[in-house]
């Protein structure tokens, strides 16, 4: 397939957290066992973590453009860099030979401020089907926590983990990758040489393998074609990152004109 080249590293859209490979469980792989109870935002729910770190050990770990910037302000890290030295495959973050997440420490997760989505609202697995949002509840792993009686909801545990913005980060992310899907049609298939590759899979792989999904370096790029001064904070950042993507969508269209 014949595609630009990047010096960036290659890191891809997890369009959907809760599909992954199917050979490696992924947080959202197993739920409660039946019927998937279809929970909202005011549904009852709390959670107690025993802190046995088996959540840590079992599951890859799935890590969108918006995970990077946060995983990135986090560690004091260019995205780059994130990917770089943490995503084993650009999707997932690195295990060690035992299959536990780099990040665990003995007791703990190294980067709690930082983490990635799918592990805040862990053993919450977030779905969003014909626009509805909906939770389901994972088969807890054995000896890993319990759930505790409360009349708490799933927006407080939601609030509790730090998991709001990060919801609304990747919503922002996904949303991106819908508006440019819609953009691509079929000349800009076949300008990118992927004529056989569905619209889908170019969205997804064509704008990863160009690194357009490493935000820091494609939000460099873009301020210094610009002349602009750098974002600051996370949002900003995403929100930066999308005009690029935005921009870089317009010239392979205008390719065709
Ligand atoms: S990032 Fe932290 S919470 Fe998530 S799997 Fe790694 S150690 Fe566990």
């Amino acid at each position: 397939m014949a595609r630009g080249g990047s010096d960036y590293p290659m890191v891809k859209m997890p369009t959907d957290l809760l599909q992954e490979p199917a050979d490696e469980a992924t947080p959202g792989d197993e739920v409660a066992s039946g019927e998937q109870r279809r929970l909202t935002r005011d549904s009852a729910f709390s959670y107690q973590c025993q802190r046995c770190t088996r959540c840590c050990s079992e599951y890859l770990i799935p890590v969108s453009p918006f995970d990077l910037l946060v995983l990135g302000q986090t560690l004091q890290l260019s995205t780059t860099e994130v990917i770089r030295r943490h995503l084993g495959d650009g999707l997932h973050l690195r295990r060690r030979d035992d299959g536990s997440c780099e990040f665990l420490n003995e007791h703990e997760c190294g980067i709690h401020a930082g983490r990635p989505l799918v592990c805040r609202i862990y053993p919450l697995g977030r779905n969003v089907t014909d626009g509805q949002e909906w939770f389901s509840i994972m088969k807890p792993i054995m000896n890993s926590a319990e759930e505790s009686a409360s009349n708490l909801t799933v927006q407080d545990y939601l609030v509790q983990q730090g998991a709001v913005a990060s919801i609304a980060g990747v919503e922002f992310y996904l949303d991106l990758h819908a508006q440019l899907l819609r953009r691509v049609e079929d000349g800009a298939v076949e300008l990118l040489g992927t004529v056989d590759a569905s619209v889908d899979e170019l969205g997804t792989a064509g704008i990863s393998e160009l690194g357009l999904l490493d935000p820091d370096a494609t939000i460099e790029d873009y301020c210094s074609r610009h002349e602009i001064a750098r974002p600051g904070d996370v949002m900003e950042k995403a929100r930066c990152h999308a005009l690029a993507l935005q921009e870089w969508l317009d010239r392979q269209l205008g390719q065709l004109t």
